[in-house]
């Protein structure tokens, strides 16, 4: 059978084929003019849109501001930290001219803002009353990407990005593993994902920090996708730009300071987390429409529910409840119930003439974990917004719960070379590593995994290197993975 124009290849025949059906049929995005450019489509907006206003929530309420720093940075302050600008280098857009005119000094476009901040910093810091110092941006920034894939690898993406300046190593650690927090928080409360909270090994650090930490999520194919992190610099940044305060007792000091992001990439995640074959499928919290309402009816039946349907439609607004109604009166119910499933809406209502003389409508889920067969059920109209709001609020737990549950069962805890090439195929691999980079490198390539993180709550565990037999390092068991 000839697959419908809508449709998506299933993803279990071809997730990456899977993958990039669902992000332009669900009208997430359209691909930009330039090579490794995304338009971000309404639909896909809303999305970002809402996570945004999440994370902002969480930012906002211990104590950080939101300010704004330029596009444009002069190249010469990139290159103050010396693994900064050599960890960024293949990956910088630089602007040479201006009009006509040759620029002195050429301007580099923001791949990341720790050089024009840390600038700032220096300026703004100068006594211990000034710290500490907890700034966010929310911008777009660049670096040029060669394999590009939306949402998970562009050239231009969206962010965010905290910067915190302190007077001491521990305050910074502190606002690290606060904004890892803010990540891990976003993540499972919000987008129902089953994240892993982490540290970084040391070749996995972001360029110019001492510490990286990292949330890891599970994809549906079994790869790991990093979807925030928190960085560590110490006074690595603080010594590059000058941030400097005096103490109480009078004496000049280094700052020490921090970054953290989130980025677009989380979309990515959030769809290869719960899609189905059957296309995208949202968690309430991040879904534009919660519930999208199809009247059903010709002639004269068509105005009677459609003005039904109005109406409830504003009944389930007023309750705080996203609701979309989709009257276009040119395609068929069955079209639009497949339309909506494949873009991921978390329920869906009929509302046709025999359901309005009964009081009620006809409502089916996206998804029944445990219960596939659940059919479609009918609600009482008028106690439609409590019913939905309780079908939304168990939907969220649901998917937190079947994304856990998936990740468990594809994560094995490895003690032998073969067990470890088995676990990656398709999964997570928890094994114990010496620190000897070239044991990284012959796991990355016989394998392609590589270590994605060393779990916060990992039990603390000594042994021998799966892959070189000498003693482990990092005192507990790394998660190596195949990774977007
Ligand atoms: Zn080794």
């Amino acid at each position: 059978m000839a697959r419908d124009e809508r449709s998506v290849t299933p993803q279990s025949e071809d997730f990456s084929a899977w993958y990039n059906d669902v992000v332009f049929r669900a009208e997430l995005v359209d691909r930009g003019p330039v090579r490794g450019s995304m338009v971000i489509r309404p639909y896909g907006y809303r999305i970002w849109e809402l996570l945004q206003a999440d994370l902002d929530g969480r930012i906002k309420a211990t104590g950080h501001q939101n300010a704004y720093f330029p596009l444009l940075i002069p190249q010469s302050y990139m290159q103050r930290e010396a693994e900064h600008v050599d960890g960024f280098a293949p990956e910088l857009f630089t602007v040479t001219r201006a009009g006509e005119k040759e620029l002195d000094e050429p301007l580099v476009i923001r791949p990341t803002s720790e050089a024009i901040i840390g600038e700032m910093m220096a300026k703004w810091i100068s006594s211990y009353r000034d710290l500490p110092l907890l700034l966010n941006q929310w911008a777009n920034v660049l670096r040029w990407e060669l394999r590009p894939r939306m949402f998970l690898r562009t050239s231009e993406f969206l962010w965010q990005e905290g910067h915190t300046a302190h007077a001491t190593a521990a305050d910074a650690t502190a606002e690290t593993m606060l904004a890892l927090g803010f990540y891990q928080d976003l993540a499972v409360q919000t987008a129902a994902m089953a994240t892993v909270p982490g540290e970084k090994t040391p070749s996995e650090r972001f360029a110019g920090a001492e510490r990286t930490f990292t949330i890891e999520a599970m994809m549906r194919d079994g790869r790991a996708l990093q979807a925030g992190t928190s960085h560590f610099f110490g006074t690595n940044f603080a010594a590059a730009f000058g941030i400097t305060y005096t103490g109480e007792s009078g004496t000049a000091e280094l700052c020490h300071t921090s970054s953290w992001g989130m980025s677009t990439r989380m979309i990515g995640a959030l769809i290869m987390t719960h899609g189905d074959d059957k296309g995208l499928v949202l968690p309430p919290e991040l879904a534009p429409y919660q519930v999208v309402i199809v009247p059903i009816g010709r002639g004269e039946q068509a105005e009677t529910t459609l003005s039904a349907a109005t109406e409830l439609a504003a009944t389930l607004r007023r309750a705080g409840i996203r609701t979309h109604l989709d009257d276009r009166p040119h395609v068929s119910p069955g079209f639009k119930f497949n339309d909506w499933e494949m873009r991921g809406v978390p329920i869906r209502l009929e509302l046709g003439p025999r359901d309005l003389a009964a009081g009620t409508a006809l409502m089916s889920r996206r998804l029944n974990y445990q219960q596939p067969d659940a059919g479609k059920v009918a609600i009482p109209l008028g106690e439609a917004a409590e019913r939905l709001a309780a079908e939304l609020a168990a939907c969220q737990a649901m998917l937190a719960r079947r994304a856990a549950d998936f990740r468990d069962e594809h994560t094995v805890t490895v003690n032998s070379w073969p067990e470890f090439t088995a676990a990656v195929a398709n999964g997570w691999a928890l094994a114990l590593l010496c620190a000897d980079q070239a044991c990284e490198d012959m796991i990355k390539a016989e394998t392609t995994a590589t270590p994605r993180c060393i779990p916060l709550d990992g039990e603390p565990e000594q042994g021998t290197c799966v892959c070189c037999g000498k003693a482990s390092a990092y005192g507990k068991r790394v998660i190596f993975a195949r990774a977007y």
